[in-house]
């Protein structure tokens, strides 16, 4: 399995531990690398992840993306057991995720998400509490669940949902921003982020240990990745169209074989 980022292994961002960051390794596949839908593929040795016996290759997908990005993203906040943790977007790849991954690190989760469909398989998933806010507004609602806010913010969403998160998270409290769903600037609300000395930290794809640390807790038996939807590779069109449109919850696979 290959990890979704290509790291060169020298530069400075290698050297630091951070190889997520590493702007000389040739990018990230289906972005800045093509070739990514097919049967085969060339890939550096460096970028493989040991894939255990008996862990499919449709479950296998799912952990670069939907599961190391949300575990990373976890990492960055520093989320600790006991904490409480916002997640918006909470039914998408990442967001199901990280609803997951807070629960089995200890944490009490409150999960955004946009549509009623998806409620019962957020709560599934380990969320205490869902809230339902088709418009983005949801502060006032993380506050009756934690009256002082949340610990940890996981933002998946970006644009539409960041003011109300900074809203939602207690004094002192840490954002890790993950989703940039809408490209247009967003209202950070400075204000707040001085007043409550919040943290917002970027949260940029994963690094291969995280994404190993991915493996030996599927192949552990401890998380099971949700997949949406499978697709036949063929049928990719239709799988982005799904992806693009569907109110479904997790992540979408193509399969190749
Ligand atoms: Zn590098």
């Amino acid at each position: 399995m290959l990890n979704q980022r290509l790291a060169c292994g020298n530069c400075a961002a290698c050297t630091r531990g951070e190889p997520n960051l590493c702007t000389r390794g040739g990018g990230f596949y289906g972005e800045d690398v093509a070739g990514g839908y097919a049967e085969y593929v060339i890939a550096r040795a460096s970028n493989a992840v040991h894939l255990p016996v008996g862990l499919s290759t449709q479950t296998a997908a799912t952990l670069p993306c939907g599961v190391a990005t949300g575990l990373h993203a976890l990492h960055r906040a520093g989320l600790t057991a006991g904490e409480t943790v916002l997640v918006t977007g909470a039914n998408g790849g990442v967001g199901i995720h990280a609803v997951v991954l807070a629960r089995l690190f200890g944490a009490a989760v409150i999960a955004v998400i946009r549509s009623a469909e998806v409620e019962d398989d957020v709560r599934a998933a380990g969320a205490a509490e869902v809230v339902v806010a088709p418009d983005g507004a949801f502060h006032r609602a993380v506050r009756a669940w934690a009256p002082d806010g949340v610990d940890v913010a996981i933002e998946c969403v970006g644009t539409p949902t960041i003011a109300a998160t900074l809203r939602s998270v207690r004094s002192g409290g840490r954002v890790a921003v993950v989703g940039n769903v809408d490209p247009s600037a967003a209202d950070l609300g400075l204000g707040l982020v001085i007043l409550k000395e919040l943290s917002v930290l970027g949260s940029s794809h994963a690094t291969p240990a995280e994404l190993a640390e991915a493996v030996e807790l599927v192949s552990s038996g401890r998380l099971a990745p949700v997949i949406a939807r499978t697709f036949p590779l063929e049928q990719a069109a239709e799988a982005h169209a799904f992806a693009e449109h569907a109110t479904a919850t997790g992540r979408v696979v193509l399969r190749a074989v």
